[in-house]
């Protein structure tokens, strides 16, 4: 834990902004530009929870940042710590990109999985991180999640996936699309064996993750204002020459057509995860001594 934490919960900010003597020289991470209402906003003031106070805009956070929001503190045991990612198809640049990101974010691959106690109950947790080559799903980090699947519904946990995610990872071609189905198994596994699955839709879930666990959950949960959807704007209208609505491709018009079941601000997600944890508590109705 005291690792994770280290790597994680402290992402290392790098300086982008060549300083040429015109500008004054304002430390990185001090101020951020609210990308929905475009306001200049001083970090601190977004709160751990890194909600615009303005507009309500959910930052994207990291695996490490989501955890710290919704975990019991200290409770976090991470699986599959060592499962090193290929390069099976040789596919150039590859391996810099992959190495471009580990040092970046302080993460192995697009996904942390483990278990944690939320208000003292034990679960199973898969966290999308969009900050590693946009949570894009390769060999891994299908694997790590059909293995919290598996290992959760050998020892009957109830399981939480935040999914972020740009969909299959290109540069593992074929491999990245067999991971689809290869979840979908595991997830309906554990579905059969009577568990709890509860998916958290975080901006963006996209592509091969929305057309299979993002969209498995027993209950689907969204953080407001995400993109949820398959293919990206751009493409479907180049595709089908048709403008796409206003609107399209969010938490709030999924929810409206029913794919999803509710829209959760990030300050409340915690309360409610604990709150449908406590609801699907496995009962003992029948088996119970007087
Ligand atoms: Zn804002």
């Amino acid at each position: 834990m005291e690792s994770f934490r280290n790597r994680h919960l402290f992402p290392i900010k790098r300086a982008t902004d060549e300083n040429d003597g015109r500008n004054p020289i304002v430390p990185v991470g001090l101020w951020e530009k609210c990308p929905q209402c475009q306001t200049i906003i001083y970090s601190k003031s977004l709160g751990k929870a890194k909600v615009c106070p303005h507009c309500n805009y959910h930052y994207r956070i990291t695996a490490g940042e989501r955890l710290s929001l919704i975990i019991d503190e200290g409770t976090f045991d991470e699986w599959n710590t060592v499962m090193p990612t290929q390069n099976p198809l040789d596919f150039p640049d590859y391996d810099e990109k992959l190495q471009d990101a580990k040092w970046r974010t302080g993460l192995d691959e697009a996904v942390v999985t483990g278990t944690a106690a939320i208000d003292k109950k034990r679960v199973a947790l898969c966290v999308m991180d969009s900050n590693f080559i946009m949570a894009s799903v390769g060999k891994v980090v299908g694997e790590k999640i059909t293995q919290v699947f598996e290992r959760a519904t050998e020892e009957r946990l109830p399981i939480i996936v935040f999914t972020a995610s740009g969909g299959a990872r290109m540069q593992e071609g074929i491999m990245s699309l067999m991971q689809m189905a290869k979840v979908s198994i595991a997830v309906s596994n554990h579905s059969d064996a009577g568990l709890l699955y509860i998916a958290v839709l975080t901006d963006p879930t996209t592509g091969g993750v929305t057309a299979s666990f993002a969209t498995q959950g027993d209950i689907i949960l969204a953080e407001a204002r995400s993109t949820v959807g398959f293919a990206g704007k751009r493409v479907i209208e180049q595709t089908i020459k048709v403008k796409v609505p206003e609107g399209f491709q969010t938490a709030e018009k999924a929810l409206e057509n029913g794919f999803i079941d509710k829209i959760v601000i990030r300050k409340d997600l915690r309360k409610t995860l604990q709150h449908i944890l406590a609801l699907h508590e496995p009962g003992e109705v029948g088996d119970e001594d007087e």
